[in-house]
């Protein structure tokens, strides 16, 4: 068995220089870097021949490496794409169907550039204090100092405030809640059509077609992008059933498909589910180096680009 390092993308962009500059993801000269490290130092693998390593013994090279980029953003064409196909690598990319079939912005990303547009953090928190005033009124919830007190721990990455954001509005509330929360936060901040946004955001169904006829793989990440170990059994299987359709509609080769899990959302009925739907391979949030094999074939493991530093890189300890 070889040792593999999955690494796990989301934004790929200029973003210093950008009208985000708070934005977390890798800058595009960083990605670049990184990928010609990469080629110097391991073996890139497609995700075809990683399936067939788990199911049919095929000998992967000795330090492989498998690029992985969720969500769907535009970036993946306009910056990963090109880099991709000058160096001969292929990406799989993980694509909520939901941004590109109905042009909505999911939830996790509308938090991420609310916090991006607003440099004084605790002016979301003091708006989040008033709604949830108003909302304690309407549903059974507890008060604001009761979920500030829970969730505002800061964390390696994000300060007390950010964290409290993120964790109330990504899982804490009821989902009524924290969209009904996040919709009125964008468009107080984003001023922008949800739409436009999302037009502007994501990828397009010519931009996936054409990155498949150059051999990139296109994977399941649900079509909400829902926590998939938090559906009820026949949510899940409309949630995969809904997003197989849509990858079916590109063309996508449904006897080989894969999928990531949102958040790194799975639990065992989750696999049961995937295993009986006849997934070949899914990919966690869990940090590590992987042995894939039929074992754990649907708990694989990957490294976030952002976990490799540049000091990591220059000291060639990366992965
Ligand atoms: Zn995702």
């Amino acid at each position: 068995m070889s040792e593999l390092s999955v690494v796990m993308y989301h934004y790929v962009r200029e973003i210093k220089n950008s009208s985000f500059p708070d934005i977390k993801g890798l800058e595009l000269k960083d990605f670049r870097e990184q990928i010609k490290y990469l080629k110097e130092n391991y073996n890139f693998i497609t995700t075809e021949e990683l399936i067939e390593s788990v199911y049919n013994n095929y000998k992967l090279p000795p330090k492989s490496v498998l690029l992985t980029f969720d969500d769907g953003y535009v970036d993946h064409y306009t910056n990963v794409f090109p880099i991709l196909k000058e160096f001969g690598i292929q990406g799989s990319f993980y694509i909520p169907a939901k941004t590109v079939k109905e042009h909505k912005v999911l939830d996790v990303n509308k938090i991420h550039f609310i916090l991006a547009s607003v440099p004084d953090k605790s002016k979301i928190v003091a708006d989040i204090k008033d709604l949830l005033i108003d909302i304690k009124e309407r549903h059974d919830i507890n008060d604001f100092e009761y979920y500030y007190k829970k969730l505002a721990i800061e964390s390696r990455y994000d300060t007390a405030e950010v964290i409290f954001i993120k964790r109330l509005l990504q899982v804490e509330l009821e989902e009524e809640i924290r969209m009904e929360i996040v919709d009125f936060l964008f468009k107080k901040y984003l001023k922008v059509s949800e739409p436009n946004f999302a037009k502007q955001l994501y990828l397009n169904e010519d931009q996936i077609k054409e990155m498949i006829s150059e051999g990139m793989h296109i994977g399941c990440h649900g079509y909400n992008h829902y926590w998939w170990n938090r559906l009820k059994p026949n949510e899940l299987e409309k949630e995969i059933d809904l997003s197989l359709d849509f990858l079916e509609s590109l063309g996508v080769d449904l006897s080989n498909w894969t999928a990531a899990y949102p958040y790194g959302s799975h639990n065992e009925d989750v696999e049961i589910f995937l295993e009986k739907k006849k997934c070949k391979l899914a990919f966690t949030t869990k940090v590590g180096i992987e042995n894939a094999s039929l074992s754990n074939r649907l708990q694989l493991k990957r490294l976030d680009t952002n976990d490799i530093t540049k000091e990591q890189l220059l000291n060639k300890r990366l992965l």
